[in-house]
């Protein structure tokens, strides 16, 4: 690195940019380059030897914060002090991880159930979004550190499922670092390229990528077809991964020396050295058939035949899962062409074996499973800086947006599914005379009333000038971003007046929360279909009655007593009709309405003729 090149046009000389990937872990954090000289991506390595920094930040009483290792070792004698899967909390709002706050030994803030959460540590209080910067700026000073150059641009990669928010905390963390994040890449799309998968413009491949971490489990089923990559599905167990395996082996031990309950639970560092124990012979079996320790001068052994048998189980769970995935996409394992694995616990050989079974073909292993995905992220930094072949990186969004309209109704802008980035616009107007202000609610979700989807933010477009109801033409555009952010924007194209935003969500969706809201859109398919007809049937019955009655009070002298009673009945029935909510009645009353009124604006415009023919202007 550190290489100068000159600019041609101006013969200035310029520094070539470096531009890190980084995979920001639930557990692991590192960051890797791409290599000069080899072209190959490769991770940043300390003296130490380590590439990999535990994501967890220690707190010392005066607040200073210290960073992976060091950290880690604190986990146990200060629990309250040390901040561990902060991931697991990005862009989320305590209700999102009410139900899991156990699985945290630090304490959450529950100060508004709607608001992102904050981790108390002593006095003071910390965002997922802060105390993922400080693993940021560790990361950072390790790379100008070893690379001997400032490092202000990142590529950094977030799991496949997650969603605006969590993608726009990731960012924020980067920026709060010191970072410009370049690009938020989702995390088997950078294992794919790390493999150089999807690398060639002209390559179309179906790719599976099965990543097993310690505590998290995501399949993800991409699609590559000239250099775009788009996630088919993902599926996945936010709480599965090495660490099960771990407590399996503590189990059968516990079982085997007749520790009782009550002295595992009391026994804090009893506990802590039959997990680690049992991590060492996890990681002894993955290359030896049996294992043998101490733990308090107490032998422990197993072998590679009974840790097969342990883990079968959390295997299975992850083949279900990759079943779910690939329904989802609606593939079968035979349209998979490469399966790439991903994360520590993918070394377990039954991991892999059950894995090549499952797919029916060999799986790409060769590169380290846990620096994999920051590689990838290395070669999309290496595209980024110009200094690869171009290409695009896509994903799609998960659920359809929109806004609602009259009525309550959600009109889609971007349908789910659509490849990103995107843009969409469509065009609204107003329904009062006069009427200054529009309000611009935007939804995500599947439903037809959107009261059934879940709102992203709202926003009011304001100043519009004095015009009759309809003349106004607001353009509502909808943009999302290669990093999936949407911004979404209002303008009324007479006057210019125009507003834009930024949806950040204040909380995110889970997985289970985007497919429940699939689910209940194909569930409520038919009864949100005769919703949405009734209430078009209604919004198109009041603005019939609106310009009724705006006629009659402007124009009362061309009826007739009886055409006046006509009316008036009419509008009567018609009103009774919208009570009623009987989409047919509404709309058999509409017409009759229609019929009565028709001949009326015939006459106006008769008047009108009569009077452009004296002369005058019409208005
Ligand atoms: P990750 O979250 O991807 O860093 O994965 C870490 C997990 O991989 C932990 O549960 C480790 O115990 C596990 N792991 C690391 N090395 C090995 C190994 N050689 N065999 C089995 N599991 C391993």
């Amino acid at each position: 690195m550190g290489k100068i090149a000159i600019n041609i046009a101006t013969g200035s000389l310029q520094q070539a940019e470096t531009i890190v990937g980084i995979d920001l872990g639930t557990t692991n954090s590192l960051i890797a380059i791409v290599r000069e000289d080899t072209r190959q991506p490769i991770a940043l390595r300390e003296i130490d030897g380590l590439t990999l920094v535990p994501s967890i930040v220690h707190f010392d009483r005066n607040s200073s914060a210290m960073v992976g290792n060091e950290a880690k070792e604190l986990l146990i004698d200060e629990p309250e002090r040390t901040i561990y899967s902060v991931k697991r909390l990005m862009g989320k709002s305590y209700k999102d991880v009410g139900h899991d706050s156990s699985f945290f030994a630090y304490n959450i803030i529950d100060d508004d159930t709607d608001s992102l959460v904050k981790i108390q540590v002593g006095d003071k209080f910390y965002s997922p979004i802060e105390l993922s910067s400080y693993i940021l700026k560790e990361l950072k000073h390790r790379a100008e550190h070893i690379l001997k150059t400032p490092v202000n641009k990142a590529v950094i990669t977030v799991p496949a499922y997650f969603n605006d928010a969590q993608r726009q905390a990731t960012r924020d963390a980067g920026r709060l670092a010191g970072l410009d994040v370049l690009r938020i890449v989702n995390e088997p799309t950078a294992a794919s390229l790390a493999y150089g998968l999807g690398v060639k413009p002209e390559e179309e491949k179906t790719i599976a990528v099965y990543d097993l971490g310690g505590g998290t489990f995501d399949i993800s089923v991409l699609k590559i077809t000239n250099g775009i990559f788009e996630v088919l599905s993902t599926n996945g167990d936010t709480y599965l991964g090495g660490d099960d395996m771990d407590k399996a082996v503590v189990k059968h031990w516990v079982a085997e020396l007749g520790i009782s309950n009550a002295e595992f639970d009391g026994n804090k560092s009893l506990a802590q050295a039959l997990r680690l124990t049992a991590e060492e012979a996890k990681k002894h079996l993955s290359s030896n058939d049996s294992f043998e320790g101490e733990i308090d001068g107490r032998k422990v052994r197993i072998t590679k035949a009974k840790f097969n048998e342990l883990v079968q189980p959390l295997v299975d769970r992850t083949l279900t899962a990759c079943k779910n995935a690939l329904r989802d996409a609606k593939l079968e394992t035979k349209d998979i062409d490469a399966v790439v694995m991903v994360g520590g616990s993918t070394r377990v050989p039954l991991v892999k074996e059950s894995v090549r079974d499952f797919f029916g073909k060999e799986v790409f292993d060769q590169l380290n499973p846990d620096e994999v995905v920051a590689l990838g992220a290395a070669v999309q930094a290496d595209i980024l800086a110009g200094k690869n072949t171009d290409m695009l990186l896509l994903d799609v969004t998960p659920l359809s947006l929109g806004i609602e309209t009259m009525g309550g109704l959600m009109d889609v802008l971007i349908p789910r599914n659509s490849k990103i980035p995107t843009k969409a616009g469509r065009q609204y107007t107003t329904h009062k005379d006069g009427q200054s202000g529009m309000r611009i609610s935007v939804y995500q979700g599947e439903r037809d009333l959107v009261q059934d989807n879940r709102k992203l933010a709202e926003f009011n477009l304001t100043g519009i000038p004095a015009m009759p109801a309809g003349l106004p033409k607001v353009e509502v555009t909808f943009l999302i971003d290669a990093d999936g952010i949407l911004k979404v924007s209002a303008t009324e194209l007479r006057s210019g007046v125009a507003q834009t935003i930024d949806v950040k969500p204040q909380y995110g969706l889970t997985d289970e929360e985007v497919e429940r809201m699939l689910m209940d859109s194909l569930t409520h398919a038919k009864s949100d279909m005769q919703t949405r007809a009734l209430v078009e049937a209604s919004t198109e019955a009041e603005q019939m009655l609106e310009t009724t009655m705006k006629f009659i009070n402007k124009h009362r002298e061309l009826l007739s007593g009886e055409e006046m009673e006509a009316t008036e009945l009419q509008m009567k029935r018609l009103k009774a009709a919208i009570a009623a909510k009987d989409k047919d009645l509404v709309q058999k009353e509409t017409e009759l309405l229609n019929d009565i009124s028709r001949p009326f604006a015939e006459r106006v415009m008769d008047a009108a003729l009569k009077d452009a023919m004296k002369g005058k202007k019409i208005v």
